[in-house]
């Protein structure tokens, strides 16, 4: 299946789960702007520094920076058939230059899925998330845990706790989205575009309505 897809949510509802499955399932690429910068930051690219103090105290990473990397990563080959969006946009100016980008490319997106999970769950999710510090896999200690204790089941790495995975950090994260990123659910919803799911249940049952909402959007 082809289309162009965003996942909206907050920290913690399951984005990055849920838009590796996609991707495996449908074969589009799965874009998340969290996974991107991470990666650059982890090489101290000019991006990366720039990125990283706003990552660690929780806060967005400036608009014109974010827009430029999608905007780059749109253009690739693999996007021709559609994608999945994962943590972008997450600000009405992103929206409007995602809007205006699409527009100059002329396509549009098929769907807005918001992934709906409370919030002292979500604290209870991103506390307990483990993240490979070599390929970026994740992990839960309860939910999803390794086969060896703070090894990846993939590569081997180790595993840490992401620096915004820190209870202060995860509070101001949580913030930011109600602030930031949840006004998009009207904005989208105004476009005749949004679909919500309930984000609660096994990663599989979420899986499952989002396959729903994505056969019934394109
Ligand atoms: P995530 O893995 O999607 O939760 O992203 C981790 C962090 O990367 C966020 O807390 C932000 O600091 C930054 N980030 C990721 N995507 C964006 C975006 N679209 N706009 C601004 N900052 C972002």
């Amino acid at each position: 299946m082809t289309g162009r897809f965003i996942l909206l949510g907050p920290p913690g509802a399951g984005k990055g789960t849920q838009a590796e499955l996609i991707r495996e399932k449908f074969h589009i690429p799965q874009i998340s702007t969290g996974d991107i910068l991470r990666k650059a930051v982890r090489e101290q690219t000019p991006v990366g520094q720039e990125a990283q103090k706003y990552m660690e105290a929780g806060q967005l990473v400036p608009d014109e920076v974010i827009v430029k990397i999608v905007q780059e990563r749109l253009q690739k080959p693999d996007c021709q058939h559609g994608y999945i969006l994962d943590g972008f946009p997450r600000t009405v100016v992103q929206a409007d230059a995602l809007g205006r980008v699409l527009k100059e490319m002329q396509v549009a997106l098929d769907g807005v899925i918001s992934i709906e999970v409370e919030e002292n769950e979500l604290v209870r999710r991103l506390s307990g998330r483990r993240t490979c510090a070599q390929c970026g896999e994740t992990y839960h200690l309860i939910f999803h845990p390794p086969q060896r204790e703070g090894i990846c089941d993939r590569c081997g790495g180790r595993l840490i706790q992401r620096e915004d995975d820190r209870e202060e950090t995860i509070k101001k994260r949580l913030e930011v989205y109600a602030q930031q990123t949840a006004p998009l659910k009207d904005y989208y919803q105004a476009q005749g575009i949004l679909r919500e799911i309930k984000g609660m249940g096994s990663r599989e049952e979420v899986f499952e309505r989002i396959c729903r909402v994505m056969k019934g959007s394109v």
